[in-house]
């Protein structure tokens, strides 16, 4: 029996440097469907999506809101066709109603310890249109090895460099951040995994350079020095979320070879200056994470922000909109407040103003982004600074034995753009 697994296309941010890494949701959903279906998996990002087949199942893993117009498409091509279609992913849990009028069941929440169940239902002809478990987690023991043998690796190539591979070590998050879903799909509270399934999984990623994907890694300082120690004989270099500030959390991080972290920047607070500084004294790289378009957030804040992230000599910045996306506070309080102007989930993709902001027109926020991003990148282009980073973590992995050069036989490609054309199912 044939499972084919589907991850669809979406509009990268207008601005960026177009690559693709190998999407994680789907392959710790593939770890979990039972062994006696064969998996053929497309990434519609990076490979044409073949539509006259006929699988016996089909499953369609969406992560962003800007996935699903396109995941209910494909979906209705093959359901008019007679093939059950399956949803599961963030993004189905974000808008789950809307996507059961285009599936034959949603699976809304994590699928270790229930897939046996589903599969079941499917071959006696008796799949539930939901099954919910939204707030009913499987034990962490049960989160195995994702099954990363049904990804296409060479696809995930950059001129000939190998993209990182996607690994978490937790799920929950303890916060609740005003913008975010997190506390929704994942719960309040934090979930690590066992150090050993994490530390065996790491080791068998056949590829030194990881991103470690878990929300926030400063949720529990012992827990989060604990995982360092446990890593650093396995001399990966790898890039996350924010890691605890405290100098011997930091020191433990670069010691297991923390290469870049992710942090969001809202101020230009000597806090977040020291911040920063902090990091790069570890050795740390940090790329910035900056949403325009909060309350309270005037024209001036947002040109002196990029002047400060200037300043404080950022390796990388990603500027995005605030968006309010489904199951956010933020969502609650502008529909609410009648600010919210488009409900077209394809511009959903935090480039576009969908919202009426609170102190900028939504043009004027929309021509500030656009600055935001040409201003960091005017004297150093996007693709210089990340060469400088690559840079960074090749000296570090040839001191180390670990380097790998780039793929010769790749150097010309850049999987995705060719995809651009790619239609709609008829
Ligand atoms: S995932 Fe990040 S942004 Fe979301 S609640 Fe947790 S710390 Fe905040």
């Amino acid at each position: 029996m044939k499972f084919k697994l589907i991850y669809p296309k979406w509009r990268k941010l207008l601005r960026q440097t177009e690559f693709h890494l190998p999407p994680h949701g789907p392959v710790v959903f593939a770890a979990t469907i039972p062994p006696e279906w064969d998996v053929e998996f497309t990434d519609e990002n990076v490979e044409t999506l073949e539509l006259d087949d006929s699988p016996d199942f089909v499953g369609i893993s969406m992560m962003l809101t800007s996935q699903v117009k396109r995941g209910w498409e494909i979906a209705d091509h093959y359901r008019r066709r007679g093939i059950k279609v399956m949803f599961g992913g963030i993004a189905t849990m974000l808008h789950a109603e809307e996507t059961m009028a285009h599936a034959d069941t949603v699976f809304l929440g994590e699928a270790e310890g229930r897939m046996e169940a589903v599969f079941e239902d499917f071959r006696h002809g008796r799949l539930k249109p939901k099954y919910d478990y939204m707030t009913d987690f499987p034990a962490d023991d049960l989160i195995g090895t994702a099954r990363r043998s049904i990804l296409k690796r060479d696809l995930y190539n950059y001129k000939g460099v190998q993209m990182v591979d996607l690994v978490h070590a937790s799920r929950g998050c303890r916060f609740n951040c005003y913008p975010c879903c997190v506390s929704f799909l994942g719960g309040r509270k934090f979930r690590p995994r066992p150090y050993d399934r994490v530390i065996e999984e790491m080791a068998a990623i056949d590829n030194n350079r990881l991103f470690i994907v878990d929300n926030s890694l400063a949720q529990n300082k012992a827990w989060e020095m604990g995982l360092f120690r446990e890593m650093i004989p396995l001399k990966k270099k790898w890039c996350c979320h924010p890691i605890e500030d405290d100098d011997k959390v930091l020191d433990l991080a670069a010691q297991a070879g923390a290469w870049y972290v992710y942090q969001a920047i809202y101020d230009t607070s000597e806090r977040i200056r020291n911040r920063i500084r902090r990091y790069k004294d570890h050795g740390i790289a940090v790329e910035g994470t900056i949403l325009l378009g909060l309350d309270g957030q005037t024209e001036n804040d947002i040109l002196r922000l990029v002047d400060f992230l200037l300043e404080v000599e950022l390796d990388l910045a990603e500027f995005t909109i605030l968006t309010p996306f489904p199951h956010t506070r933020t969502f609650d309080d502008y529909q609410r407040e009648g600010r919210i102007f488009s409900y077209d989930w394809n511009d959903y993709t935090a480039d576009r103003v969908v919202f009426q902001p609170d102190k900028i027109s939504p043009e004027r926020l929309q021509e500030l982004y656009h600055y935001a991003w040409d201003t960091f990148y005017e004297e150093e282009p996007q693709s210089y600074k990340m060469f400088k980073l690559l840079q960074k973590v090749a000296v570090r992995e040839k001191a180390d034995g670990t380097y790998r050069g780039r793929r010769r036989d790749l150097i010309e490609q850049r999987f995705g753009k060719q995809e651009e054309t790619v239609g709609g199912p008829s």
